[in-house]
């Protein structure tokens, strides 16, 4: 591993007419950066944080509380600002939801027929006790020829029906998110009813979403199609059962150096939430989550350790932050985006991290490369990728993955309130991922140190540029970030 900028240097010295990277060479000051950062700290981390007694790090559990507690540790032993007041520690005021059944009623009149639900086939989703008495609804098909969304105003306070025909997945998603967006009174969708056992969500958070009831019964969906203005709906949902579930993300920040510059920020972040314990696995049924994402969160910490020791102090300050509940929804991230520790409109870029460890992907081997989500979403992956020319690694986009995943990982949470966000990965699905085998010991601990050395790099120098990140606005899937970044910065 010491020889790692070696061969770069001779290459150089023997061809000096061979241009690797359009990038300044490296520093002798970013070079000693680079070299404080070492495997075996890396498997500390993760070691500690993937061990079977954190049990998964479920949210909520005493598991995520303990890593939690490790992570603010490091950040105190790296003489870190606290990012939240005085403390490492974000406190959210989260709900832990059920929802009761018992006095559920539904009854649909369409045509000369009436339906009337039972609880078993039917799915309830709701914020506060709700009732509708011979309501007028909307139906909605989502699929075939007359698909196409109505106006706002023929959805708004209504309770909306919608047939998915053909629909599923995450197009279905997207329409009922569509819909919702139009604010109905109710929206129930004829589908598979998946009753979650309960909901994690953040504590009296402003307006309560309408209620989504879905209800798996086929006569329903047969009577649903032939609702017209005289067909009457009527409906009853109890509110529900809310235990308070105090959550928190781990934040701490590096304050620039530059006077001007000190004033925005650049966030690094991982997730150090897993998928807890799971009854069903096979063996000692604990999902340990190292790559995922301990291997993150080691990432964090060890670039945190190393800027924070360094001579020359990075210009823009640096908001480090380990988020709760990824696993669960992006809980941690979209918090964190609607309660900012720093001003957004000064919160210049975002590189987030996943899967930093392994490169035993499903596809192939991933050692000695690195790659991102959104890779030509925003300047940060032409960023990534000129560290990577300098460190030896290869830097490269997934033809699918890099914009099937962007939406994947806290990174969205950011980029949906404008920030440019990207998450940096070794490899995408691996095959260990989400399932009891994901252990400590099965990373590649020498390539790690490898690419966490470029990402700090990478940081380094987003942290001094001139130029803060921005959205490539030539790409069409950047549009909606490009408008909120406007929006963000007051520019047309
Ligand atoms: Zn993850």
């Amino acid at each position: 591993m010491k020889l790692l900028f070696r061969p770069l240097t001779a290459l150089l010295c023997a061809a000096p007419l061979l241009v690797l990277s359009a990038a300044d060479p490296l520093s002798p000051a970013e070079q000693e950066l680079l070299q404080t950062i070492r495997a075996r700290t890396l498997q500390g981390h993760i070691s500690f944080l993937a061990a079977d007694s954190l049990e998964g790090r479920d949210t909520p559990s005493r598991g995520l509380d303990v890593a939690a507690d490790y992570i603010a540790s490091q950040f105190r032993r790296f003489g870190l600002q606290p990012g939240s007041g005085d403390s490492y520690f974000q406190n959210a005021a989260f709900v832990r939801a059920k929802q009761p059944m018992d006095q559920f009623s539904f009854l649909l009149t369409a045509g000369d027929g009436q339906f009337k639900a039972a609880a078993e086939h039917t799915a309830v989703s709701a914020e506060r006790a709700f009732a509708l008495v011979d309501a007028t609804p909307v139906m909605i098909q989502a699929s075939g020829e007359n698909a196409a969304l109505p106006p706002a105003s023929d959805v708004a306070g209504k309770a909306v029906v919608l047939l998915p025909g053909e629909l599923r997945g995450r197009a279905l998603f997207e329409r009922r998110a569509a819909i919702l967006a139009l604010k109905p009174a109710a929206l129930i969708v004829s589908g598979q009813a998946f009753m979650m056992r309960e909901q994690l969500r953040e504590a009296g958070s402003g307006t309560p979403r309408p209620p989504v009831i879905t209800i798996s019964d086929p006569a329903f969906a047969s009577l649903a199609a032939k609702i017209d203005a005289k067909s009457k709906l009527s409906l009853s949902i109890q509110a529900p059962v809310e235990e308070p579930v105090p959550l928190k993300n781990v934040a701490a920040i590096l304050p620039g150096s530059d006077p001007v510059l000190a004033k925005t920020y650049i966030i690094l972040s991982a997730h150090y939430d897993h998928t807890g314990v799971n009854p069903r696995a096979e063996g000692d049924k604990i999902n340990n989550g190292a790559n995922d994402d301990a291997s993150g969160v080691a990432t964090v910490l060890a670039i945190a350790e190393a800027l924070s020791a360094a001579p020359q102090r990075p210009k823009r300050s640096i908001l480090f932050i380990t988020y709760f509940g990824e696993e669960k929804g992006l809980l941690g991230s979209r918090y964190y985006a609607a309660h900012p520790l720093v001003a957004l409109a000064q919160t210049a870029g975002n590189l987030n991290f996943e899967h930093m460890g392994r490169t035993d992907d499903n596809e192939g081997s991933r050692a000695g490369k690195l790659t991102s989500t959104g890779f030509d979403y925003t300047t940060l992956g032409q960023d990534l990728s000129d560290a990577a020319k300098l460190t030896g690694i290869e830097p490269w986009k997934h033809e699918r993955n890099s914009d099937a995943f962007f939406g994947s990982s806290d990174n969205q949470s950011l980029a949906n309130a404008g920030v440019p966000a990207i998450t940096v990965s070794v490899s995408y699905i691996f095959p260990d991922y989400h399932r009891a085998g994901d252990h400590w010991d099965k990373i590649d601990y020498a390539n790690m140190e490898r690419v966490v050395r470029t990402c700090a790099l990478t940081a380094f120098r987003v942290t001094n540029a001139a130029q803060e990140p921005r959205w490539v606005e030539a790409n069409p899937r950047t549009a909606n970030y490009v408008k909120t970044w406007r929006e963000l910065h007051g520019a047309q």
